[in-house]
């Protein structure tokens, strides 16, 4: 068999957890949308259920496997829901939808069947979703009307938490805070990087994704504190299936970009951009193998590519473990390179064996 798995350490998922709860300090959601961000949302809930408060997920659909799976903590649905029947669906499972927009306040006013709590989103500045802050009383006075409704979680999103030296998250912060003080229900402000970076995000039910994972949504300036403690979950690997010399002189792979300047002994890997390897990661993307920091040589092809096994001992060579990203090399540094962001490596993986590794905790 293809030598190219993703293997995913439940342990290190439980302890990132585990710290994002105590950055929270209150009731923290394990946002498992897309997939628990490529790592398998089913065997991530799981690992998480005995410990978590809950979880959030985009869309109904991704909520309905939890569900039958047998998850029964709390799940949001960051999105809400796209029609009425949808509506009947999350109230039948307990699911708790986020409303951010009149249609669907409209839905819910003239829903028959309901959940019985929603998280309202607030736009504090980000202006992609949300009511105003100042349409917040108008629609708790609206919600007060809705027979069988708890009161809502009041939800906000930041634009710039990565981004420490920015004061447009304090300036959300009181953007939101000046909209539903004084109403009725509880708060939601933080994602992972304002758990990271902004204390003053505090509130009642955090909402960490990416942390979950290992991966620091900072930007490279900020503090790396407490991000150092951040376990890596997902390691993506593969082994070097054939090896070559090349002169100088000699070109490697498609568009043949990499030219060999000294004679360079060539790793093939049986890994590509088909199996979600950013295909922008340029020569030079740090690559380990067996442990040993090298770099990747050459074009990303679909199902291969190639590595600088030159620094290497001579004995490291058909059959080497190579990690695309994981313990050794981060998911944050590729990422970097390829010039996006960890999320988004995270989420394309596919096509390789997905191993869950840990001990499973039963409640
Ligand atoms: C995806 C998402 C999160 C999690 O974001 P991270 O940056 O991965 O922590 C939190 N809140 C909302 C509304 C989201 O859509």
């Amino acid at each position: 068999m293809r030598p190219s798995c993703a293997t995913i350490d439940l342990d290190a998922l439980r302890a990132n957890y585990l710290l994002a709860k105590r950055l929270a300090g209150g009731r923290t959601l394990a946002v498992v949308k897309a997939d628990a961000y490529g790592h398998g949302a089913i065997a991530c809930a799981k690992a998480l259920e005995p410990i978590a408060d809950g979880f959030a997920v985009a869309l109904l659909e991704e909520a309905l496997p939890l569900r039958a799976s047998g998850i029964s903590r709390p799940i949001v649905l960051l999105e809400g829901v796209f029609d009425p029947g949808e509506l009947t669906a999350a109230a039948e499972l307990d699911l708790w939808p986020v409303v951010h927009h009149e249609a669907q306040l409209r839905m819910l006013e003239l829903a028959s069947h309901r959940p019985r709590r929603i998280w309202i989103k607030i736009n504090s500045g980000m202006n992609r979703a949300g009511f105003s802050p100042r349409e917040a009383s108008s629609v708790w006075q609206r919600l007060q009307a809705i027979p069988g409704l708890e009161a809502p979680v009041w939800m906000t999103h930041f634009a710039c938490a990565d981004d420490p030296r920015s004061s447009m998250t304090l300036e959300q912060i009181q953007r939101f805070h000046r909209g539903v003080a004084t109403l009725p229900g509880e708060t939601s402000l933080a994602n992972s990087a304002a758990l990271l970076a902004w204390p003053q995000a505090r509130g009642d039910w955090a909402r960490p994704g990416i942390l979950l994972y290992g991966g620091n949504p900072l930007l490279p300036h900020a503090d790396p504190d407490p991000a150092r403690s951040l376990r890596p979950v997902m390691t993506l690997s593969s082994r070097v299936i054939a090896t070559r010399w090349l002169s100088p002189g000699e070109a490697l792979g498609y568009g043949a970009t990499f030219v060999a300047e000294r004679p360079t002994r060539v790793g093939l890997v049986a890994i590509g951009y088909a199996d979600g390897y950013p295909r922008h990661a340029p020569t030079g993307t740090p690559v380990a193998v067996e442990g040993w920091r090298t770099r990747l040589i050459g074009r990303i092809s679909m199902d291969m590519l190639t590595v600088d096994l030159s620094p290497l001992p001579e004995d490291v060579g058909q059959g080497a473990i190579v990690e695309l990203w994981g313990k050794t090399v981060s998911v944050d540094e590729v990422a970097r390179a390829a010039g996006t962001i960890s999320y988004e490596l995270l989420c394309h993986v596919k096509r390789v064996q997905r191993i869950h590794r840990g001990v499973m905790i039963t409640p």
